[in-house]
């Protein structure tokens, strides 16, 4: 492992009286390509412990909801499973995350955590360091960085401008970064025994044990976990990934749909990128496709991930783009706006634009929209809202409750990239200024957007499982 990941954040003395190397999960859930567990491990050999890794699973995290937690628990559940075959303890804990790992500090000779990103995943941590620094707790403290394939501080100490500044720094380093072999085997597997509050065998009972206030959402419609996100990958390597040059059409469906697996940490995109290069070495899949993916897979969500680290204000309008945007959107606040739709209307597609309506079902009923869909359908938003603000301000919300890969870095970089951040001005029209401009016309010319539209209509309306959808629609944009 590329010891670049690891940073030390407090250094304890040598703790005859320890009984275990402990590992918070928060980021990346899961075992495999998990640097983080890796490094654990590697601790606790050094110093012949056992691992105990724990879980904090709060009824309160920021804007999650049911949907988001049963997919979360349905990736947590197999990755108990699996430390339970390798014989590495856990522990999960009803209770805040940073709150529920304090009482675990003790008997620890190390805590490592894995790296967050956003406001409240960084401020966790902190707290947590602060409280074992002031309580005098006699451990070291390590955070690894294993999300993302180049660490956020490695790729850069600002926040970049474009995928353009990103690229070239990315490009540099990402060799040095392709750094998992496997996970090494842990020596001393003693039990770690400690009461979890809960053990997800009925994740259905969990989760109304959790109490969750969700309102009427629709039931998820993916799966979470591992084991799904590995298949839909393998899905992609030998039926989609050819065809990805061609995915920005909505109509189709050849794009790997790996995003909510990669949110949650249930797979890694060191992982991904291993196995597409390997798929290329083999010449089973063509380089250009393949450099396309790369493209979205590495740069454009490292550059968001850059974005939410170094940009104070990524999910405040006010602070979130660059002064440019700012300026057309004050000049353009006060044209005159055709259509204005509430909330619910929008929520409910109940609007005039049949593509829009589509993509909002999309992300309504099934938790997911395709990436041209969501620029075109946070545009139609910002044309259809009384100001930019409240465009902002539904969007985000939009996005956060009904995506289960929402309240991403990615999230925030998509919603910041339709108010101009980390794109460019375009020539000045009424409503959108200098801001880049979708229209119905446009889905019309380049795409067969009847038959998306109708793809959501059969998905949302069958009894048909996402195999049999996904399968279905294959078969039919290969008879094309
Ligand atoms: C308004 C708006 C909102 C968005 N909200 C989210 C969100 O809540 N969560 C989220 O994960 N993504 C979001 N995106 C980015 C992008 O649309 C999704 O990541 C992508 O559609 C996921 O589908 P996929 O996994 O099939 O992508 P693929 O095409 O298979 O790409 C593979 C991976 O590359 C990354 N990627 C792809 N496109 C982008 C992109 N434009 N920017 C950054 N990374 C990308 C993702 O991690 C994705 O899983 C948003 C984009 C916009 C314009």
């Amino acid at each position: 492992m590329n010891r670049n990941r690891i940073k030390e954040l407090k250094k304890g003395s040598i703790k005859p009286d320890a009984k275990y190397v402990l590992y918070w999960m928060q980021q990346a859930q899961r075992v495999n390509f998990n640097h983080a567990l890796e490094y654990a491990i590697q601790v606790a050999n050094e110093n012949y412990l056992p691992v105990l890794v724990y879980f904090g699973l709060s009824a309160n995290y920021p804007e999650a909801n049911r949907r988001h937690y049963q997919f979360m628990l349905e990736g947590l559940k197999e990755v108990f499973l699996i430390l339970k075959k390798f014989n590495i303890s856990y522990v999960l804990k009803f209770a805040s995350p940073e709150k529920g790992i304090l009482e675990f500090l003790d008997q620890a000779h190390s805590l490592i955590m894995d790296q967050g990103y956003l406001r409240h995943q960084r401020l966790w941590r902190d707290e947590v360091i602060e409280y074992a620094n002031n309580n005098q707790k006699d451990l070291s403290i390590y955070c690894v960085d294993t999300d993302l394939i180049v660490p956020v501080e490695i790729a850069s100490n600002k926040a970049e401008y474009g995928a353009y500044t990103l690229r070239p720094k990315i490009k540099k380093l990402v060799h040095d970064y392709r750094d998992f072999t496997r996970l090494s085997t842990l020596q001393n597997q003693h039990q770690v025994n400690m009461i979890s509050d809960d053990n997800l065998l009925d994740i259905n009972q969990t989760l109304d044990r959790l109490n969750l206030n969700q309102g009427d959402l629709p039931k998820v419609f993916y799966r979470g976990g591992y084991l799904e996100a590995s298949k839909l990958l393998s899905l992609f390597l030998t039926q989609k990934v050819d065809h990805y040059l061609e995915s920005s059409d909505p109509s189709t469906d050849y794009t790997s749909k790996l995003s909510m697996y990669l949110h949650f940490g249930q797979i890694s995109s060191l992982e991904i990128y291993e196995r597409m290069s390997l798929s290329l070495e083999q010449g089973q899949i063509d380089g250009l496709a393949y450099d396309a993916y790369i493209e979205q897979l590495i740069i454009r969500r490292e550059l968001a991930f850059n974005y939410v680290y170094y940009q104070k204000g990524y999910d405040q309008f006010d602070m979130m783009t660059e002064s440019w945007a700012y300026q057309t959107m004050q000049a353009h606040e006060l044209d005159h706006k055709p259509y204005l739709y509430s909330l619910k209307q929008l929520e409910l597609s109940q609007t005039h634009d049949p593509y829009f309506n589509a993509a909002m079902s999309e992300m309504y009923h099934t938790g997911f929209m395709h990436n041209y869909m969501r620029m075109y359908w946070a545009k139609k938003i910002i044309e259809w809202s009384p100001t930019f603000k409240k465009a902002y301000d539904t969007i985000k919300y939009l996005n956060n409750r009904y995506f289960i890969d929402g309240r991403d870095p990615n999230s925030y970089a998509g919603i910041a990239w339709c108010f101009g951040k980390h794109d460019r001005a375009w020539t000045e029209r009424s409503i959108f200024g200098k801001l880049r401009y979708m229209n119905a016309k446009g889905l019309e010319r380049k795409f067969d957007i009847n038959s998306y539209v109708h793809r959501i209509d059969i998905m949302i309306n069958s009894q048909y499982s996402i195999e049999k959808i996904t399968k279905s629609l294959y078969d039919k944009t290969k008879e094309k």
